[in-house]
């Protein structure tokens, strides 16, 4: 055997250090994501740090995408890498079925910022197994097959998660191979799918229409309702005053649990630990993943209430994973919440949503005929734009591509030649830096902005 640093950089030589042998590499091996794969060119990258990352040619972006709107704490946060590496040189891997002091520390603080009565965790890798467990979790506690899910949510791309997701543009033969799933409307007081003309109206129809379907479906059938407390991938849906405490109060008549997915408006995004946490709502299983350690390591999980994580003390919980509770994992998730209270990460999130990212895009809606709507919290936000502000059209229509997508092509580029990363998605532009950034790198971005928005007025009848 070679001596431990010898074996390390034996171990890694054969990656590629040119930009061109990375880019062959990926299109003859990598099968990428939500991709035609002969149709894409990902851009590489060779490094990141703090709220940039940059290419190999030396270009630098501000991330306003958070990557997926995972990292949470930034690139390279230097304490997040000494943590790894610390906990790596003692430990990286044991099996679930022993017991583990960061996976049991990372769970105590999981518990404890979610709130009272939500005090066991089970540990996935990511957001979609976190769910599929979530729903389980549900029917197995109620013994009712059925889980209700919003039109416009996303829930991850396993079998049963891409089942409840709301959005057709995402289903290969799901719905119909995943039964038990109802979709309802939720709540989206821009484009009311209840014609409400005020927030108030919004949340009223949107719980009527919430009874009408547990009484058509049958209240005893329903084991949970699973949503976004704020719809993250199809919008950045704020929902209006009262909603969620009537989704409560109409779980809690009928016996239905209230799961949370809280894997990307958690861990600081809304200026929240949990987004929920606005409203005052206490949910019965609550999923995250992203937020809770950025993705420097797959990370994801469920917190159960007492109530729920009862069910399981004398019957067994027919559900595992190898890497459930991955120590060196558990090990990132203790030092990013660590970090997060040490420097106040939540507190940053949320003032730079009241007071710096919600006046400037409410400054760049006056300025801009395209924009028709600006809506978020925290660093969670969305800018929708149209064609036409009294009918609304959006800028480009709904799984827009080719030559249909250009308008919001052309802000995408704009964007990124001045410097900016930006997310966007068919008719909207969403801005979802890391909760870590700076007064003054938001400003920056939003001046980019700004600029790209000119490009989008030009489509404007
Ligand atoms: N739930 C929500 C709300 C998400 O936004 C996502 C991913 O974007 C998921 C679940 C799926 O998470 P993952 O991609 O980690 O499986």
């Amino acid at each position: 055997m070679t001596s431990t640093t010898t074996s390390t950089q034996d171990a890694l030589a054969s990656i590629p250090t040119e930009e061109a042998e990375v880019r062959r590499l990926d299109r003859a091996h990598v099968f990428h994501s939500w991709s035609a794969q002969a149709h894409i060119d990902p851009l590489p990258i060779v490094s990141a740090a703090g709220s940039y990352f940059t290419d190999y040619e030396g270009k630098r972006y501000l991330d306003f995408s958070s990557q997926l709107v995972n990292v949470n704490i930034g690139h390279q946060h230097p304490r997040m890498i000494q943590a790894i590496q610390d906990y790596a040189a003692r430990m990286t891997t044991i099996q679930p079925g022993l017991a583990n002091d960061a996976r049991s520390e990372a769970a105590r603080l999981i518990s404890e910022v979610a709130g009272e009565g939500l005090n066991k965790v089970f540990f996935t890798n990511a957001g979609a197994e976190a769910n599929e467990n979530a729903i389980r979790m549900a029917r197995l506690h109620t013994g009712r097959p059925k889980i209700l899910a919003m039109y416009r949510s996303y829930h991850g791309a396993t079998h049963g998660a891409i089942g409840l997701t709301g959005d057709p543009r995402r289903w290969g033969t799901e719905p119909h191979t995943v039964p038990g799933i109802v979709h309802f409307w939720g709540p989206y007081p821009y484009r009311s799918s209840f014609h409400s003309e005020t927030p108030e109206q919004e949340t009223e129809r949107a719980l009527a229409h919430l009874r009408d379907t547990i009484m058509v479906e049958g209240a005893q059938t329903i084991a949970g309702i699973i949503l976004e407390p704020i719809v993250g991938t199809n919008g950045i849906l704020v929902p209006p005053p009262g909603y969620l405490a009537g989704v409560r109060e109409i779980c809690d008549e009928h016996g239905i649990l209230l799961i949370s997915d809280e894997v990307m408006a958690g861990f600081g995004r809304a200026g929240e630990w949990f987004a929920i946490q606005h409203w005052g709502v206490r949910p019965d299983l609550i999923s995250f993943a992203k937020g809770v350690n950025s993705g420097y390591l797959p990370l994801g999980g469920v917190v159960l209430s007492d109530a729920v994580a009862a069910t399981f003390d004398d019957r067994v919980y027919p559900g595992g994973l190898t890497y459930s509770g991955h120590p060196l994992a558990c090990a990132s998730a203790v030092a990013s919440i660590q970090i997060f209270k040490d420097e106040g990460i939540i507190e940053n999130a949320r003032r730079l949503g009241d007071e710096v990212i919600g006046p400037e895009l409410a400054k760049l809606a006056e300025k801009h005929p395209s924009v028709g709507d600006v809506r978020g919290l925290g660093v969670f936000w969305a800018v929708e734009l149209v064609r036409n502000r009294q009918t609304r059209e959006p800028l480009v229509p709904y799984n827009a591509s080719g030559a249909d997508a250009k308008p919001m092509a052309d802000f995408a580029a704009a964007c990124k030649a001045g410097g900016v990363w930006p997310m966007t998605h068919f008719n909207r532009t969403h801005v979802v830096p890391p909760c870590t950034i700076s007064e003054d790198e938001v400003r920056e971005g939003l001046a980019i902005l700004d600029l790209a928005l000119d490009t989008t007025d030009t489509y404007y009848a």
